[in-house]
């Protein structure tokens, strides 16, 4: 049985005094659940704080991007350990605003997934295909090969540490959202690539998130299929109301 998650990526929103706000609403709302993971993606600025307030929840901490390097002179980059010492369990990777907005190759995400199991953080690694990929029948490959490259040199046992967030690009912010079916058909065929490339045990595992425009309307079609093992959720995780919603989703 895989345990579901529900993160929020908070992306470039909120002060410190309205993260604070934000995150103890939330940790008040949800001190008796414990059979769902709850993460949640403060921006830099409010990590620290933020964890010192999330202490004694159920709630765990996310970096939003990190740089593959423990230190040195990358002005404006923040390591996998200094996520850890703010008091971040997690740390996204690989989402399609970092892809295309500041050109990330699997290469280098995949240079930050090791950096990041390394250093004792769990993964959440985003793939995704844009618009024209899935209009021009290249879903699969673009899928298959940011698995394959995301992943490389990633041990079927360092794998415990890595959740897979499917978050196809046209349906990011847009509130278009793929269809329950849509959601399951690439999950499913990303649980046959870890198959592939690490074991049945690892496919089954594996905990695979859907993201894109989830919202309280949709997250229970959403939920409901066989491979959607959790969402990563962008809009409607910056408000306590809706957030709470979809943590508690109907399955
Ligand atoms: C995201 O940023 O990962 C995301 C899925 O955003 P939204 O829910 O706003 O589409």
């Amino acid at each position: 049985m895989r345990k579901p998650m529900i993160a929020g990526n908070w992306k470039l929103h909120k002060t410190i005094g309205e993260a604070l706000d934000l995150a103890s609403a939330l940790k008040q709302e949800t001190a008796e659940i414990d059979d769902i993971d709850i993460v949640i993606a403060p921006v830099f600025t409010s990590l620290a704080k933020v964890a010192e307030q999330l202490v004694g929840s159920n709630i765990a901490l996310a970096g939003q991007n990190c740089h593959p390097a423990a230190s040195g002179a990358f002005t404006g980059e923040v390591s996998p350990a200094l996520l850890r010492d703010a008091g971040c369990r997690y740390c996204i990777v690989g989402h399609s605003e970092r892809r295309q907005l500041f050109g990330e190759t699997d290469a280098f995400i995949n240079e930050k997934v090791r950096s990041l199991l390394a250093a004792g953080l769990d993964v959440i690694f985003c793939i995704g295909e844009t618009l024209e990929e899935r209009e021009g029948d290249q879903m699969y490959e673009v899928l298959a090969t940011q698995v394959r490259e995301g992943l490389r040199d990633i041990t079927a046992a360092q794998m415990s540490q890595v959740v897979v967030a499917y978050e196809p690009v046209w349906a990011i912010g847009t509130g278009k959202t793929a269809s329950n079916l849509q959601a399951e058909e690439a999950h499913a065929f990303v649980r046959g690539l870890l198959r592939g490339l690490y074991s049945e045990e690892v496919a089954e595992s594996t905990r695979i998130l859907y993201g894109g425009s989830v919202k309280p309307d949709n997250v229970d079609g959403l939920m409901a299929q066989m491979d959607v093992d959790g969402a990563l959720v962008g809009g409607a995780s910056l408000k306590a109301d809706d957030f709470l919603r979809i943590i508690r989703f109907r399955r």
